[in-house]
């Protein structure tokens, strides 16, 4: 049983939702449209290797707002995920789902470009994600599975938050991605991706911390055991194999990834496939598979969370 959830049960159920509603609020008003911007930087973004570069037209996408921030899956007072908490197993627990990239950042270089502190390196805000050869976008995809696992959590009872609202805006930010989850106090944060690999590769891989000393150390071991949890799951429910381009038995370890080094709850990084191979991408258009990585996902999660009452 994880530690966390067991602690958050006497939480006033009131007080929980004030304080998902106050986090809404104040990240809504950073938009990251304030910060001084960096044109044209080219270092390694916080992603896996699969960004466009800035200012690449996604076919999936167009001309839209810029806004972002993290949208709460929550519901108030009195919601399903309330009073009856107790029966559901992941009653009590705030789960953030970290949908890579965003719809309009590849419309807004002089924003993703700019960039921020990831203790190991300074990378950019956020980048434009891969595509399928046919044009689905990385960022189409990672905000749909994202929708259909916050519903799935949701039904368990769990509080959902998400990174960004909907899929055509702007970043946010890989730093503000961490804090939003940080600031939650979130039992755990998972990032939703799907790899631009060698169109020779495929299968999924999960993204571990690496130990950034002095930083994310107390997450290094849960996020361990997340890790697992949420590979052991893709890998029986989704049945997709184990990248067979990188990684090692569907796992990696990683100390350049922003939104890992920053993180101060347990999270992992998913590429849920490779879309620049023609079966991936075929599995990763389809809705029916997304939703088995959706569910997939929330067995991960809650396997971690809630090991005795999941099921
Ligand atoms: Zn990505």
């Amino acid at each position: 049983m994880f530690q966390a959830r067991r602690a958050r049960r006497g939480t006033p159920s009131v007080m929980r939702w004030l304080a998902v509603a106050c986090l809404a609020a104040s990240i809504g008003a950073c938009s990251p449209a304030g910060g001084q911007t960096v044109g044209g930087t080219h270092s390694p973004a916080d992603s896996t290797g699969h960004q466009l570069a800035a200012g690449t037209p996604s076919p999936s996408s167009g001309p839209g707002s810029a806004s972002s921030g993290p949208g709460s899956e929550s519901s108030g007072p009195g919601s399903a995920s309330e009073p009856s908490a107790g029966a559901k197993p992941l009653a009590g627990t705030v789960i953030v789902l970290d949908p890579g990239h965003n719809g309009d950042n590849w419309a807004h270089p002089e924003i993703i470009n700019r960039l921020v502190n990831v203790i190991t390196e300074w990378k950019p805000c956020d980048t434009t994600g891969a595509q399928t050869n046919a044009g689905y976008a990385e960022h189409a995809f990672s905000f749909n599975v994202a929708r259909r696992l916050a519903s799935l959590l949701k039904s368990e009872g769990a509080t959902v938050i998400l990174t960004r609202r909907n899929d055509h805006g702007v970043g946010p930010c890989i730093t503000r991605r961490a804090a939003i989850a940080n600031r939650a106090h979130a039992d755990v944060a998972i990032s939703i991706h799907a790899d631009g690999g060698p169109s020779s590769g495929s299968g999924f891989e999960v993204i571990e911390p690496g130990l950034v000393a002095g930083h994310n150390n107390r997450i290094i071991s849960p996020s361990r055991r997340l890790g697992l949890d949420v590979r052991n799951a893709y890998r029986r429910i989704a049945g997709e194999p184990y990248a067979n381009y990188i990684g090692r038995h569907g796992l990696d370890v990683r100390t350049d990834l922003g939104g890992l080094n920053l993180s101060k709850v347990p999270k992992v990084f998913i590429e849920c496939g490779n879309m620049r191979n023609v079966s991936d991408a075929a599995r990763l258009s389809s809705p029916a598979f997304r939703q088995r990585v959706a569910r997939a996902l929330a067995a991960g999660l809650t396997a971690f969370l809630a090991p005795d009452g999941a099921g």
